[in-house]
């Protein structure tokens, strides 16, 4: 989402700030929409980053809006799922191919706040978040995992700990390190966690290209409103029953983790022994 919308965002003058008409229940904004507007409008956009799940745009007077999409929401620059459930409208000054960008949530779960350099740093900094899971090395995971006795995938979700990591793009993980996703933390071998480290940065890279995966019900798409890819090349999430695309042998099984789907593979990712370390 970010790396789609940031060409066509970053430097770029907001002209005004308007909410949409929406009947929806309103998303949350804070601080109020005023208070949003004398703040924002006539400032430069000079960065457009992304911290776990969250868009930043930081502004030039060293605020900066803090975007949750949580479960529908998306940042568009054209052609939004459905009118009546844009959000609210940065539109630029000048002129270039997009005129504006757009938050557009179908359920209103999201958020969009304003946030001074003292609230980025309690939001964002990192006594909140863990390391931001794209930017991971074995030694972030051994920090990590070090005396965990939490099942790696359930810790792998924990924005704590380490953030940016999707339920989809953990069983990936573990699948490619030929992990156990029930594997307390503190037993995995460091061989395992150096497979782990560069897997996650690979398969979030990947996810990345693909801007998100589009889920089932189609609404976590693109910043050009395009369907994402990457459920085409999930290799063991959403596919229990089907032959694992690494053996060749056994058949993906699903489990459930702390209420959230975990897919594997039996053969490719053993049950750990009590313990190894
Ligand atoms: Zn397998």
């Amino acid at each position: 989402m970010v790396r789609g919308i940031r060409p066509h965002v970053e430097g770029r003058k907001i002209r005004r700030l308007l909410r949409c008409p929406c009947e929806r229940k309103p998303i949350l904004l804070e601080p109020d929409f005023e208070q949003m507007v004398a703040r924002a409008e006539g400032r430069k956009i000079v960065r457009v980053w992304r911290r776990a799940k969250r868009v930043v745009l930081s502004l030039d007077s060293d605020d900066a809006f803090v975007i949750e999409p949580r479960m529908t929401g998306l940042m568009l620059l054209e052609d939004p799922p459905s009118v009546g459930h844009l959000r609210l409208e940065w539109q630029f000054a000048g002129r270039s191919s997009y005129r504006s960008v757009w938050f557009w949530d179908r359920r209103g779960l999201g958020t969009v706040r304003l946030l001074d350099p003292r609230q980025q740093d309690e939001v964002l900094g990192p006594g909140n978040l863990g390391p931001d899971a794209l930017e991971t090395t074995v030694s972030d995971w051994d920090a990590i995992c070090h005396k965990s006795p939490t099942p790696i995938k359930v810790l792998m979700l924990n924005q704590k700990k380490v953030a940016g990591i999707g339920n989809l793009y953990a069983s990936e993980i573990l699948h490619l390190s030929r992990i156990h996703p029930e594997t307390p933390a503190r037993n995995i071998s460091r061989q395992k966690l150096q497979r782990l480290a560069e897997n996650t940065v690979a398969v979030l890279e990947l996810a990345i290209r693909y801007e998100g995966a589009a889920l089932s019900d189609g609404t976590y798409r693109n910043a050009l409103n395009k369907a994402g890819g990457y459920q085409n090349a999930h290799r063991v999430y959403d596919r229990e029953g089907e032959q694992c695309p690494t053996c060749r042998r056994s058949l993906i099984v699903r489990i459930v983790q702390s209420q959230r789907s975990t897919f594997f593979c039996r053969s490719c990712q053993p049950k750990p022994r009590a313990s190894r370390r």
